[in-house]
């Protein structure tokens, strides 16, 4: 293909995204085909001639469609959002005609600068103290971008540990690190994201996984009263991670209490996952909720989760980057330059080496609708829940399993978790609606999340 028939095939494919999201409502929600559907439909080896694009497309519509589940449609409300705008999409097309692999300042100097920039605007809309942000004089913190909020609890943990193990070595200098790290316990509620225990997993720590409260809040008393208990044991607490808005059911931890409670154990990372919740800070109403981030060591949110960013745009922010980076740095000659010491190099920050300029897609959401137009955005989405939830008080064979703060309604069936089963697997077999379940206090929940950008309370009636 050359530019001249890119110009063409590419003003097509934006007429077809547009047709495809205007008309998302006559399609159904989730596709009825079973595993290895496509096996059947396409060849199985790639074509030895190129093929004409006419043709590929054709078979975009009818071999690839009918296996895709429409996270857009606006009646589909499992999970969370998947963010997605016109200005981000664009900002990903652009970001992919550059095509620019900025591991470090230099590799792409507006790559880094962009992303630094943009993560402390975005910091300073969701309300981070200024330690957080990169550009504020005499300030160690600073924003990243990482492809999810599996990696930026990852990686927090791997700089908690390597903090942890140089902390233990200066103390027991002629124990094997190996002996030391059998030592390390983490913290997580039992409503955490199963990415902290994955985190654990790679990172080859104990984690201790604890009871909150009846309204599914970890609080201060728990955890401080489990490591005081292995501290006995001689074990060593060593990384805290809360959650402000449960993947299950939108519930916040005790942030605050925790955070106070952790003063007595110097030296412990308190990472703060919002990935869901966070973006709704840019609301000054809903500030109240990141009550205690000024104890925090590190805080992520998604904006390809709630703020019209398309994936991957998990941000991540940390009071003190070189703590952060000291896990994480390997400097090969091959990878040095000149500004080595005044720059950022984001490959420091990370698992991967090469990273995408993802920056420019949250730098044009950020611009084209402002932060007002993000918190109409948020409102709104907001009130379609709280009109879910009024319709479901109204019908008394239903309850509310949760405290409605944002955007995520649990309810359930009065009665058996079996009935609660048949009843949502009949909804989703429709194709008509999609929910998915979640378990709050060991009950069988049915999630409505308010998801597509531009859903009317008609669709939520
Ligand atoms: C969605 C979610 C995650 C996982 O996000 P990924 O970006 O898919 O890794 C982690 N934590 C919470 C609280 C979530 O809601």
């Amino acid at each position: 293909m050359n530019s001249q028939e890119f110009r063409r095939r590419g003003n097509e494919m934006v007429e077809y995204i547009c047709q495809y999201l205007e008309t998302l409502e006559d399609r159904k929600v989730t596709p009825s085909v079973e595993p290895g559907y496509l096996r059947h439909l396409l060849p199985d080896e790639a074509p030895y001639h190129g093929e004409d694009w006419d043709r590929i497309m054709e078979d975009v519509e009818s071999k690839i469609m009918p296996g895709v589940t429409h996270w857009q449609h606006p009646r589909f409300h499992a999970y969370f959002p998947s963010g997605n705008s016109f200005p981000s999409i664009l900002g990903d097309m652009l970001s992919d005609g550059i095509g620019c692999i900025g591991f470090s300042w230099a590799a792409s100097p507006a790559c880094t600068e962009l992303e630094t920039i943009v993560l402390d605007w975005l910091g300073r809309a969701i309300g981070l103290p200024d330690d957080f942000l990169a550009l504020k004089a005499g300030s160690k913190g600073g924003g990243v971008i990482q492809t999810s909020a599996s990696e930026c609890v990852l990686v927090t943990m791997l700089a908690a540990r390597a903090q942890a193990i140089k902390h233990l070595k200066q103390q027991h200098p002629f124990v094997e690190e190996g002996h030391l790290l059998s030592k390390l316990m983490a913290y997580c509620s039992k409503e955490a994201h199963s990415c902290v225990e994955k985190a654990a997993m790679i990172c080859f720590v104990k984690l201790r996984i604890l009871e909150p409260d009846s309204k599914c809040s970890l609080r201060g008393n728990t955890l401080t009263k489990a490591m005081e208990e292995d501290e006995l044991q001689g074990l060593v607490p060593f990384f805290v991670s809360t959650t402000l808005g449960t993947t299950g059911s939108c519930s916040f931890d005790a942030l605050e209490e925790i955070g106070v409670a952790l003063q007595r154990f110097p030296g412990v990372w308190l990472h703060v996952d919002a990935a869901y919740a966070g973006n709704a800070f840019i609301c000054p109403e809903l500030k109240y909720l990141l009550k205690g981030i000024e104890y925090a060591d590190s805080f992520n949110t998604n904006p390809n989760k709630w703020l019209l960013t398309n994936f991957d745009c998990s941000t991540l922010w940390v009071r003190d980057r070189i703590r952060l980076t000291s896990a994480l740095v390997v400097d090969p000659l091959y990878l040095k330059h000149g500004y080595s010491d005044a720059a950022i190099d984001y490959r420091h920050w990370g698992v991967p080496l090469s990273r995408r300029f993802r920056s420019l897609k949250l730098w044009f959401v950020l611009r084209s609708y402002g932060i007002s137009g993000l918190q109409n955005y948020i409102r709104h989405h907001i009130e379609l829940a709280k009109r879910f939830e009024q319709l479901v008080n109204k019908d008394k064979r239903f309850e509310i399993c949760n405290e409605v703060k944002l955007g995520l309604v649990c309810f359930r069936l009065i009665g058996s978790d079996k009935l609660n089963e048949k009843f949502l697997s009949g909804i989703n077999a429709s194709a008509k609606i999609h929910m998915v379940p979640a378990s709050v206090n060991d009950q069988y929940v049915i999630r409505f999340c308010a998801v597509a950008q531009n859903a009317t309370e008609d669709d939520i009636g």
